[in-house]
């Protein structure tokens, strides 16, 4: 049968929602028993939420002053210790997860399995490459713990109603002294996360400037939308890099994503090749991003997006 241990991401006290997304990943394996490690200084709430998702068995905490901050060199070997036992060990394929896990996977001596998409059996899985043209199948060793991360645009979130037991364990790790954590420098946004929106209204370059840029926030606010970005309007400084969407910026699959002023680069489409409904509003009607749109509008979008947003 397969083990999975799932490492939970988690910041301030809250679980992030990628944890959940695993859970479903881990669930396509039939008769999988799934378990949560919650590694914090205080994993208590943390784990209380783990434990509602539906399909955790159980909930083990690693509570130690180490784990305050999600530091990976410090997290990976008392993961490595914990996965004793386990056919299988996962965590999302977010910056935590892209940090965390290699480091698990050498520890382990084996090659990790990376942004699995979907599963195919307990040891078969199908991944993205060059950047989301091809779909590749990778097959990993069935005699040892597979080590993967998960594309969480690729898998719901498991729902709630679980009531997981929650276990205290203390792990006989040695911790690093050369890797410590500094400080943490994020923005902050009472507007939807990004990764997690169900509704999201990127722009372009060809909103010129930052300050026309606020039309976008504007109609994002009206529709209770996260705001995204093309790499374009990111490097020409228009807004901040954590809003980038695409190949090297951020993965989404919102229910609902609106293009404004982007072009519809394939570095930026596999950034959205999740998404529900796409809209894209372009002035040239030859835009490769109405190849892939639901719905597209062509015009002037400093005409379109007012009136759109009036109109709401
Ligand atoms: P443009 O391609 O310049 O498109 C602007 C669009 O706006 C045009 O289609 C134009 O018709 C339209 N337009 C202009 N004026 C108006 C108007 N008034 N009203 C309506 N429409 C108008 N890009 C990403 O986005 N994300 C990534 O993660 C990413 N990673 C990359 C990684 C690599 C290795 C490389 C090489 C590139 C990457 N890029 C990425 C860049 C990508 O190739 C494109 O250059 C970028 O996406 C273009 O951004 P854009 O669509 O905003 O700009």
């Amino acid at each position: 049968m397969s083990k999975f241990l799932i490492v939970a991401e988690h910041l301030g006290g809250k679980l992030n929602s990628s944890t959940a997304r695993c859970v479903s990943c881990a669930q396509a394996i039939a008769g999988a028993e799934i378990h949560v490690a919650v590694l914090s200084d205080a994993p208590e709430a943390v784990a209380a939420e783990a434990a509602r998702i539906a399909g955790v068995a159980k909930v083990i905490t690693v509570a130690n002053a180490a784990n305050a901050h999600p530091v990976a060199q410090v997290l990976a070997p008392q993961v490595a210790k914990l996965a004793a036992g386990y056919s299988h060990v996962f965590g999302p394929s977010t910056t935590f997860g892209k940090d965390l896990m290699p480091c698990v996977a050498a520890l382990l001596g084996v090659a990790q399995v990376s942004d699995i998409m979907a599963v195919e059996g307990p040891h078969v899985f199908k991944r993205p490459i060059y950047a989301g043209n091809a779909i590749i199948t990778v097959e990993a060793p069935s005699s040892m713990a597979v080590v993967g991360t998960v594309r969480t645009a690729s898998w719901p979130a498991a729902g709630n109603g679980g009531a997981a037991a929650v276990e205290a364990a203390s792990v006989d790790a040695a911790l690093p002294s050369h890797t410590r954590f500094v400080s943490l420098q994020q923005g902050k946004s009472d507007r939807p996360d990004l990764q997690g929106a169900s509704k999201v209204v990127s722009g372009g370059r060809a909103l010129g400037s930052a300050d026309a840029f606020k039309i976008i926030y504007s109609l994002a606010d009206k529709m209770g939308a996260a705001v995204g970005a093309s790499r374009a309007a990111v490097d020409a400084g228009y807004v901040p890099n954590e809003l980038q969407v695409g190949q090297t910026g951020k993965i989404i699959a919102p229910e609902l994503y609106v293009a404004i002023g982007i072009s519809g680069a394939i570095q930026h489409l596999t950034g959205i090749k999740d998404a529900g409904t796409i809209v894209a509003i372009n002035k040239d009607a030859e835009a490769p991003i109405f190849e892939i749109a639901d719905f597209g509008l062509v015009g002037d979008l400093f005409q379109i997006v007012p009136e759109l947003e009036q109109s709401l």
